[in-house]
């Protein structure tokens, strides 16, 4: 398969060259050339297979050329035999119409474990296979740098630091990322706000001193990789409900637009899906521009669901350019116009492409809150916070046709933001046993200063991949 950026200028890339690569060089996003289609004959047949082995069939297409067979058959049982739940992404049930959908089983109790255990093992046979070495280099508000050093730690080919604003993320969060012993992972405090981190990282990126010496890369959500791993449990759970001779509405808590758009994929690829629901906090850009056509970005407001509070999401231009008609050029400018102006109006074709299986809600703090109790006491369910904001938008979703199931992507373990949970529902979520003596364990990082040099220079003094 082969992979094209959203602005058109970059250089083709098969499946390994856009892992590897992340952000295209042009500054787009890698996209396949076509999307695999699956007959409703071929889709009938993924029904009783194993989460491994449905995963196996739906990622064939999408790295062939890059992962003969029996390779990526040997990722994917890795990744997935072994993964703290059997069904890896068990479905729970609400009542007659709602369901959950637990993406939270994984080591680090967040839903970006599915698809960052696949992308650990992905680099880790690509640079065996080119004889490289990777640094990876991040800042994290939590969920993502917990998943990513969970997903690389003792590995040999990967290294990666990972920046944390100090006492500004939740102490389940901090440990799940500062408690893992293991010589490739180095985890920094920043004295200062997540952008701060985030700046220095960038610049970094940009930076000769560091990239003169380290081969560095990035696991945000850009990397197409991920998405591709996220698209397996729309189809594991589609089937379950009878797909194709039924279809399934989702709603989804959504930040940067990676887990909503493997949805789309989904549906692309041939799986009935009524209809995909974007739910957003009071970051609600997503919100407006499916609504009103206006893409433009405001202040960020801090909320209890942390990890959706964004304001420009990455992965929506990978939607505008395959619904606005795939012309790299026109959205290279599009997206000049975004940087320039923090603001931008969608197309006709990329509105009307986008309402065809989108639509959108948001939930302010209330909303959220009143969501988590409706959960508990009429279903018996304690969520997290993001999962709450997707089941106000199911709640509360017009559209869907009487009789289908709509479900909500559960994307934390609710004891992962305990604090919040028992403020709405007076219970406290215990931690699951799987994560062991959490609190038991000792802790490990640097704390540094605000200033950039200070940063980079702990990078170049401990990367073992010096010298690239
Ligand atoms: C990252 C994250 C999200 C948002 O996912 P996107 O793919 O960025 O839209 C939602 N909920 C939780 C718990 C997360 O960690």
């Amino acid at each position: 398969m082969q992979y094209l950026s959203t602005r058109g200028s970059a250089p083709a890339l098969d499946f390994e060259g856009a892992t590897l690569t992340g952000l295209a060089s042009d500054g787009g996003l890698y996209l396949p050339r076509e999307w695999p289609r699956l007959s409703e004959a071929e889709i009938r047949e993924l029904r009783g297979l194993s989460y491994a082995d449905l995963a196996v069939r739906i990622m064939r297409p999408f790295v062939a050329g890059s992962l003969a067979d029996d390779e990526l058959e040997a990722l994917c049982h890795a990744v997935y035999d072994d993964f703290g739940h059997a069904a890896v992404t068990p479905l729970a049930q609400l009542n007659e119409t709602h369901w959950l959908l637990e993406l939270f089983h994984g080591p680090t109790l967040a839903f970006k474990d599915v698809a960052l255990q696949m992308l650990g093992q992905l680099f880790e046979t690509f640079l065996a296979r080119r004889d490289q070495r990777l640094t990876i280099v991040g800042a994290t508000s939590g969920d993502t740098g917990s998943a990513a050093i969970n997903a690389v730690a003792g590995r040999e080919r990967v290294e990666i630091f990972m920046l944390h604003p100090l006492d500004r993320v939740s102490d389940v969060q901090r440990r799940q990322m500062t408690t893992v012993r293991a010589p490739n992972v180095h985890n920094i405090a920043i004295r200062g706000s997540f952008d701060d981190a985030q700046r220095h990282v960038k610049r970094m990126f940009a930076d000769e001193a560091v990239t003169g010496t380290l081969r560095i890369g990035a696991v945000n959500s850009i990397n197409w990789a991920r998405l591709m791993a996220q698209v397996v449990y729309y189809f594991a759970s589609a089937l379950q409900f009878g797909a194709p001779d039924r279809a399934v509405a989702y709603s989804v808590p959504t930040g940067n637009f990676g887990d909503v758009f493997a949805g789309y994929v989904a549906a692309q690829m041939g799986l009935p899906i009524e209809r995909l629901v974007v739910a957003t906090n009071v970051n609600d850009i997503l919100h407006r521009a499916l609504k009103d056509g206006d893409y433009s970005a405001g202040e960020t407001t801090a909320t209890i669901t942390p990890s959706m509070d964004i304001q420009v999401s990455s992965n929506f231009e990978r939607l505008l350019f395959d619904c606005g008609g795939r012309d790299g050029a026109a959205l290279a400018e599009q997206m000049r116009g975004f940087d320039e102006n923090r603001s931008m109006p969608l197309t006709n074709s990329q509105r009307e492409g986008a309402a065809r299986l989108f639509t959108s809600a948001r939930a302010d703090q209330d909303d959220t809150a009143r969501a988590l109790q409706w959960a508990y006491r009429k279903a018996g369910q304690v969520i997290d916070p993001h999962t709450g904001v997707g089941l106000h938008a199911a709640l509360h979703a017009d559209g869907i046709a009487p009789g289908t199931p709509i479900v909500t992507l559960a994307t934390a373990h609710p004891a992962k933001f305990r604090d919040a949970v028992e403020r709405a529902t007076g219970v406290r979520p215990a931690l699951p046993a799987r994560v062991g003596d959490l609190f038991g364990r000792e802790e490990h990082f640097a704390e540094l200063g605000g200033d950039y040099e200070a940063t980079r220079d702990y990078v170049l003094e401990n990367a073992a991949g010096s010298g690239r």
